[in-house]
């Protein structure tokens, strides 16, 4: 992977973590960490580009602050916490909302393949996580912007709350949620996700073209019909 040392082994992503994006969704904030995965696969880099599945009508960014694991942690404390994270990215949760709303699992929703640029990691060293920003621009234009320090749970208490319940191996990812302002990518659009005044993951949104039946009928060599 060009832009993290190595691929995740898993991504771990916290729904409704700030409090103005659960409301603009209509959802309450959780009693405690929201989780669910995004698969590896979905992966792409800085330039790598966003491809609109044609089951979805409504593919949306989330910026999020990545969180990227340096140590294998396992039922860590809050206070340890943070002496287990490599660094720091910015992080697209691009989500397919019409899906999400109809599957009551958010696997296919987020799962698609290039549904999660990340950028390059900012090492932590010398970072005070509570003074990250993150933002999102689309076209150039402003769509969400949000302080760590408003999370509903920090990222210490994330990683101690995971931690309890999978072990965090060197590599993987958490997506520690995105503030307010979801909204609607389409073909053509270039949509960037700012660690502010440290790190972009720039991409371009484009639509699937998907072969018909009888296109990869054509294309299969002869010989190879099952
Ligand atoms: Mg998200």
């Amino acid at each position: 992977m060009g832009n993290l040392d190595r691929r995740p082994g898993k991504i771990v992503c916290v729904g409704r973590n700030y409090a103005g994006h659960a409301r603009e969704l209509g959802n309450e904030i959780p009693a405690e960490p929201l989780l669910f995965l995004k698969p590896p696969s979905a992966v792409i880099e800085n330039g790598g580009a966003i491809v609109l599945p044609p089951e979805s009508e409504q593919v949306e960014h989330e910026a999020e602050i990545a969180v990227v694991i340096g140590q294998r942690a396992r039922d860590v404390s809050e206070e340890d916490a943070l002496s287990y994270v490599a660094g720091y990215a910015p992080l697209n949760d691009v989500t397919a909302r019409d899906l999400q709303k109809r599957d009551v699992q958010f696997t296919r929703a987020k799962g698609y393949d290039t549904f999660c640029p990340i950028g390059r990691m900012v090492p932590a060293d010398g970072v005070d996580w509570r003074t990250l920003e993150i933002c999102c621009r689309v076209n150039g234009e402003r769509r969400q912007y949000g302080r760590a320090s408003d999370m509903v749970f920090g990222i210490p208490a994330l990683i101690a709350y995971i931690s309890r319940i999978m072990t965090l191996e060197p590599g993987d990812v958490i997506a520690t949620g995105t503030p307010e302002g979801v909204g609607p990518l389409r073909e053509g659009d270039e949509v960037e996700v700012e660690l502010q005044g440290m790190t972009t993951v720039r991409n371009r949104v484009v639509r699937a073209r998907r072969d018909t039946d009888e296109e990869r009928a054509q294309a299969r060599p002869s010989g190879a019909e099952a």
